[in-house]
């Protein structure tokens, strides 16, 4: 069986938790594109973790981890992770990770230039992560990227890379920068070396996997709205969110996914610029905020916040391809006596239910309805039977704008808060 669980909106809804969930009897747990500039959250018995490039299924024993070809790893960011895993007593040995061969390697030199391309951007800033995402992917289509197998073979790495820099200096030169080949060369040697075990022919490993019908789960970064394609391009990531791209960024292309979980907030987040067309301001935006905790897992920002979007979400759930949904944080609502939903978007005077794109997105305003707060705890809710009326009446309609079947609910971070729906 293979099952995706992806990010219906902005990200941070919430996938690490609901991976963390059901990754229960699973095998092999994927990551398939993107690198560092996002963090999962997970909270279980072991304890609370920030995850930014491991899969979440590192923290169960007895799966196998695989970071596809699709993602980009910087070697520095992943000792840093094994190292706090390892002293929180998480066993990580190559038998439970497994780094792809082909994945690309994210480099100080992608940091900076991300670092250097935000500050001249000034004001006009995307509100990047600073990680080198972006240019990393940007060298991978210009063929200038290392990849995790050209590690072990020393002396064609270190040509390869004074080849690199030799282009990359050019671009660097303009922000007043430099790169240095010896410097690099150091960098990708120590932390080479330490990761060396991991790295493997995960396409071989997958194939087989799937050939011997093991229950696969791709855990995807970031949610359909930072889709390179789908997503409100420019304000989005530089790889492919989408379910879609799983099989691809992970090995086997020509598989077909069984199952694919839309993980949706019970209302909307969304770090970084970008159009956010629900999005609360000032006393309103702050207490949500707070009940929320919705300061970003990777770079501690204040997260911008808003009423639950259908139709961004209801567009999400289509690029994603979603068979069911996982809707995440119902119990923040909780204090709230009027929850508002944004039904409909109006631009330029005319009412909308189809998520625009580029400029029309960027003039869209909301258009509000209002339902029944159920101003209650609904943290100790297990089954659909606890949850108060008003939160069942506020579930089904979100669960008809978005038109796919919400599956689970959640209502606290831990592994078993959580409810099924019937
Ligand atoms: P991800 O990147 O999609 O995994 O999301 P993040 O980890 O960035 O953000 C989700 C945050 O919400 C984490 O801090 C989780 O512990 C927390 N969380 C997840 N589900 C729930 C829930 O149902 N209720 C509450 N209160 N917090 C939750």
């Amino acid at each position: 069986m293979l099952t995706a669980v992806v990010g219906i909106n902005w990200g941070d809804e919430g996938k690490g938790r609901m991976v963390d969930l059901l990754s229960e009897g699973c095998g092999v747990i994927c990551r398939y594109q993107g690198g560092n500039n996002a963090g999962h959250t997970v909270v279980n018995d072991r304890g609370k973790f920030i995850l930014n490039l491991l899969p979440s299924g590192i923290l169960r024993e007895g799966v196998v981890n695989v970071m596809g070809c699709g993602m980009a790893v910087d070697l520095e960011h992943l000792c840093g992770e094994l190292d706090s895993l390892r002293e929180k007593g998480i066993r990580v040995t190559p038998e439970n990770l497994k780094i792809s061969d082909k994945a690309f390697i994210c480099l100080p030199y992608h940091k900076q230039q991300d670092i250097l391309e935000e500050e001249r951007l000034g004001d006009k800033k995307y509100g990047s992560t600073r990680r080198g995402i972006a240019p990393v992917y940007s060298d991978k289509y210009m063929k200038k990227g290392l990849r995790m197998g050209d590690l072990p073979h020393r002396a064609d790495l270190e040509e390869k890379l004074a080849e690199i820099l030799e282009w990359k200096n050019i671009t660097l030169k303009g922000y007043g920068a430099q790169a240095d080949t010896v410097e690099t060369m150091r960098w990708l040697e120590e932390y080479g070396a330490r990761l060396a075990p991991y790295v493997a022919d995960t396409a071989a490993y997958m194939n087989e996997a799937v050939s011997a019908g093991a229950d696969i789960l791709f855990e995807a970064q970031l949610g359909a709205l930072r889709d390179i394609d789908y997503g409100i391009y420019p304000y989005t990531t530089s790889s492919q969110t989408l379910a879609a791209y799983a099989p691809i960024g992970t090995g086997i292309p020509g598989a077909k996914l069984d199952r694919v979980i839309g993980v949706m907030k019970a209302y909307s987040s969304c770090v970084g610029e970008g159009p956010f067309t629900a999005e609360m301001s000032g006393g309103q935006a702050e207490a949500l905020r707070e009940a929320g905790a919705e300061y970003g897992a990777a770079t501690g920002r204040p997260r911008r916040v808003g009423a639950f979007d259908a139709v961004a979400s209801r567009y999400g759930a289509l690029v994603q391809g979603a068979d069911e949904i996982a809707l995440t944080k119902l119990d923040v609502l909780s204090y709230l006596d009027k929850i508002p939903v944004c039904v409909a978007y109006e631009i330029d005077g005319a009412r909308t239910e189809n998520f625009p794109c580029g400029s029309a997105l960027a003039r869209a305003k909301p258009v509000y309805e209002t339902l029944e707060g159920f101003h209650c705890d609904v943290s100790k809710c297990r089954c659909m039977k606890d949850l108060p009326a008003a939160a069942v009446k506020y579930i089904r309609y979100i669960e008809q704008a978005v038109g796919c079947k919400i599956k689970y609910v959640s209502v606290g971070p831990g592994r078993e808060d959580y409810l099924t729906m019937e």
